[in-house]
């Protein structure tokens, strides 16, 4: 097996995350809340104009923050994407809801709007919509069914920072939103993540549940003269050196952002012909979205042929990655009767896409090798020795 000479993923730095992290420790205070994590809140609040903002340990627990606050209870229902992250909707079956799966869009790989309507019944509490390689779901459409029926919005924005639907923030549609700053995102901190709140009402208990269900907030602010147990809560604060190292990404968004579209392009550009001549598919974003420039995928007509590429692809030292399996055919998934045929969509594109390397320092000769190497496999017939 050759030696990975191109990775998928590589978390990129932009300089100052260290200069900000001695800062943190000179400052003295360690734990959460304090001034990296209030500069980070601000940045984000005045940037995307959300109601409010709050660093989280991970984009995993902001959506757990989430389902707390709607005070999910056994038996809700739940719409997600088959096609997502498992945490999407873990969260929320914690609570003890039942997830019900929605297919996909062939085109965007975002829940499908159109059959959203059908999925709703007298138990549904929410629709959480996941922004796919940061690229907007419907939500005009998606906004209106929950309007129509009651329903909560809280979108699984973890690909989706600084990134817009038809000219607004994604993030801001939902009554709330949750952000990742893991490793393999556009801006990273580790692990780390934030709770978005676009609606005043959820603000105060936030603060209770984020602080292990005490009022400490309102203690450090002075409103109230001791802290105590107040409502059900966890630990969901991360580190000041997390926030600090966050801080510098935030602050070079722009930068990084410039660095991840040119490499967006490139791959758009090197592979437009390859793609017309194999029919192998590459992202579609749609008009009205304003993309982050996450990720790079390719869709190949059948799983023989994307496992042929992925090996291909290993063998001169490029690593790609598939990404989702349908969490509707998953081991928990099973559990609540669903099965092959449920969302053909998702099954079908799981078995079929493949993520480009895509890292914020990726070099142009890092760039062109990856696209020559990909021109030259053609339909699963060159390259497999
Ligand atoms: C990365 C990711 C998550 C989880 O983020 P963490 O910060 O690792 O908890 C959730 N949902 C989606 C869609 C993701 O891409």
């Amino acid at each position: 097996m050759a030696e990975i000479r191109i990775p998928f993923n590589r978390p990129g730095q932009t300089g100052l995350e260290q200069t900000y992290m001695a800062d943190a420790l000179q400052r003295g205070h360690l734990s959460g809340d304090g001034y990296y994590t209030k500069k980070c809140n601000a940045l984000l609040e005045n940037e995307l104009g959300a109601g409010k903002v709050m660093l989280t340990t991970s984009c995993t627990h902001a959506l757990e923050m989430a389902a707390l606050l709607l005070d999910i209870q056994p038996g809700d229902e739940v719409i997600v994407p088959s096609f997502t992250f498992v945490s999407s909707i873990n969260a929320f079956v914690l609570r003890g809801a039942k997830p019900v799966f929605a297919d996909i869009r062939p085109d965007t790989l975002n829940l499908d709007e159109k059959q959203l309507e059908s999925l709703v019944t007298e138990r549904t509490r929410a629709i959480v919509p996941v922004h796919y390689a940061g690229v907007g779901c419907e939500m005009a459409v998606i906004t209106e069914v929950a309007r129509k029926y009651n329903l909560a919005i809280i979108e699984d924005n973890a690909q989706g920072l600084f990134a817009r639907y038809e000219g607004q923030n994604l993030g801001t549609f939902g009554q709330m939103s949750a952000v990742s700053f893991h490793e393999t995102k556009n801006f990273v901190c580790g692990e780390g993540g934030a709770i978005f709140l676009n609606d005043p009402q959820y603000f105060e208990r936030a603060e209770i549940i984020r602080e292990k269900g005490t009022n400490r907030g309102r203690f450090f602010r002075g409103q109230v003269d001791k802290y105590t147990w107040v409502d059900v809560g966890s630990s969901y604060l991360p580190s000041e050196i997390l926030a600090a190292f966050l801080y510098a990404q935030l602050e070079a968004r722009e930068t990084i952002t410039a660095k991840r579209k040119a490499i967006f392009e490139f791959y758009r550009e090197n592979l437009a012909e390859w793609s017309r001549e194999t029919g192998v598919k590459t992202p579609t974003i749609p008009a009205n979205c304003e993309q982050p420039y996450h990720m790079f995928y390719l869709i190949f007509g059948s799983l023989s042929e994307r496992t042929a590429f992925i090996n291909y692809m290993r063998s001169r030292g490029i690593q790609t990655s598939f990404h989702y399996l349908p969490l509707h055919l998953s081991d928990m998934g099973r559990q609540w009767g669903y099965q092959e045929g449920d969302c053909p969509v998702t099954e079908k594109l799981s078995d079929c896409m493949v993520r480009l390397p895509f890292y914020n320092d990726m070099t142009r000769g890092e760039l062109e090798e990856v696209a020559e190497t990909v021109r030259a496999f053609s339909g699963g017939l060159v390259g497999i020795q």
